[in-house]
C-alpha cells in the first residue's frame, strides 16, 4: 500500500463540484499504472487495463467530499454558508476550516458560544466563520461567493492499523479501485477494467452516470464506505453486524447481483479473507444506484469499507480493510471472464 498517496490524498480538498486538485493527483499517480488514463468534462479520472477488450467491468469510487460552501458575507466580515451533502452542522463550532478560495487555502475558525454548542438544531445557515476580517469589504478580497469549505484536519495513525481523517468518505474508495486496477494489470487480468474516481456523489451523482453511461459496462462495482455497529455505530438490527478491522463488506439489497456477490464471497475464500455483510432495504445510496441504472441497465454489486463516525471531522477506518479490499478487487478482475454468465438461471 502506498500510504503516502493515501494520505496525501486525504489531505486534499475535494468538496463536491470542487474535486480536481484530487482528480488531477490520481490522474498523474495512475500514469504508468494503466494501459490507458483520461479524464472527461466532469473531472472524472478513468484508468484502463486491456481498453479493447468488449467485456467490461467498471470499478468506481468516488473523489468528492462532503463540505460547506460560501454563500454570503456578514457585513462584520464572518462567511456565511450552505451545506454540500450530508453535513452534520452541530459538528462544525469551534473548529478550524479551510477555504479553497482562488488564490489558495484561507483558514478559518467557526464561531462558537455557550449558546450555539446548546443548540441542538443547529443548521448551516447558522454557522458563521471567522477568517480574521476586518468588515465585508475586507473579507471579500480574499473569498468569492461560491468558495468550498472543509474542516482543517490531518490524518492520524492510530493503534491496530486504524486511521482518523476527514471524509475517507470515499476518498479511500477513490484510492481502492486505482489499486486493484494495477494489481489486475500485473496479475495479467484479461477482460477490460476501468477504474473510475468519480465526482459528485455526495450532491448529484453525475460523475458515475457519465462515467458508466460512457464505458457502458457488463459488470459494475461501486466502492464505498458504510456505517458500522462498532463503537458508537448504528443498530446492528439496521444494517447487520459490521466492525472496523474485520473486512470489506458486501451488500445485499433488492438490485444487488447476486451472483456477483457468490463471485466476490467465492474470490474472498480463495484469499482466506474474512468478509463482512449488510443489508440495505431499498438504494444503497452510492454511486452503484445510478451505475445501474445507465444505458440498458448494469448488474451492480457495492463492496465497502466499514467506517465510524462517518461525516464527522474525523472518520476512523483501518489500512487492513483497505488493503483487504484493493487485494478483493484485484482478484475479482483477474477471476471475470467474457463469457461470464449472469443470468439466475
Ligand atoms: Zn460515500
Amino acid at each position: 500500500m502506498n500510504k503516502e498517496f493515501l494520505f496525501d490524498l486525504l489531505s486534499t480538498g475535494s468538496v463536491s463540484g470542487n474535486e480536481t486538485e484530487l482528480e488531477k493527483k490520481i490522474y498523474d499517480y495512475m500514469q504508468d499504472k494503466a494501459d490507458q488514463v483520461t479524464v472527461d468534462e466532469l473531472g472524472n479520472v478513468t484508468a484502463v487495463v486491456n481498453p479493447t477488450a468488449t467485456f467490461k467491468v467498471l470499478l468506481a469510487g468516488h473523489a468528492d467530499e462532503i463540505g460547506l460552501m460560501v454563500s454570503a458575507v456578514g457585513n462584520d466580515g464572518t462567511l456565511m454558508v450552505t451545506e454540500i451533502g450530508g453535513i452534520y452542522p452541530t459538528t462544525y463550532p469551534g473548529h478550524k476550516v479551510r477555504i479553497y478560495t482562488k488564490n489558495g487555502i484561507l483558514y478559518g475558525a467557526v464561531a462558537n458560544s455557550r449558546d450555539i454548542s446548546k443548540n441542538k438544531e443547529l443548521e448551516a445557515s447558522d454557522l458563521r466563520i471567522d477568517i480574521g476580517a476586518k468588515d465585508k469589504e475586507d473579507a471579500l478580497k480574499y473569498v468569492e461567493l461560491g468558495d468550498t469549505v472543509t474542516f482543517d484536519t490531518d490524518v492520524r495513525e492510530l493503534l491496530n492499523d486504524c486511521i482518523t481523517g476527514r471524509a475517507m468518505d470515499d476518498r479511500i474508495g477513490a484510492y481502492i479501485v486505482m489499486e486493484a486496477l494495477a494489481e489486475a494489470r500485473k496479475r495479467g487480468a484479461t477482460v477490460g477494467c476501468y477504474s473510475v474516481s468519480t465526482t459528485g456523489e455526495e450532491t448529484t451523482g453525475n460523475g458515475a452516470y457519465f462515467s458508466a453511461s460512457r464505458i457502458k459496462p457488463n459488470i459494475a462495482i461501486a466502492v464505498d464506505v458504510t456505517y458500522t455497529s462498532d463503537n458508537c455505530g448504528i443498530s446492528e438490527a439496521l444494517t447487520g453486524d459490521v466492525s472496523v478491522g474485520k473486512g470489506p463488506v458486501l451488500c445485499n439489497n433488492p438490485s444487488i447481483h447476486k451472483k456477483l456477490n457468490v463471485c466476490l464471497r467465492d474470490c474472498a475464500k480463495k484469499l482466506n479473507m474474512a468478509v463482512q455483510t449488510e443489508a440495505a432495504s431499498g438504494r444503497t445510496g452510492t454511486d452503484g444506484d445510478t451505475m445501474h441504472r445507465t444505458g440498458i441497465g448494469v448488474p451492480f454489486a457495492l463492496v465497502s469499507i466499514p467506517l465510524r463516525y462517518m461525516h464527522n471531522p474525523d472518520e476512523v477506518g483501518s489500512l487492513k480493510d483497505i488493503q483487504d479490499c484493493i487485494d478483493l478487487l484485484a482478484e475479482f478482475l483477474v477471476t471475470c471472464t467474457a463469457d461470464m454468465d449472469l443470468k439466475p438461471f
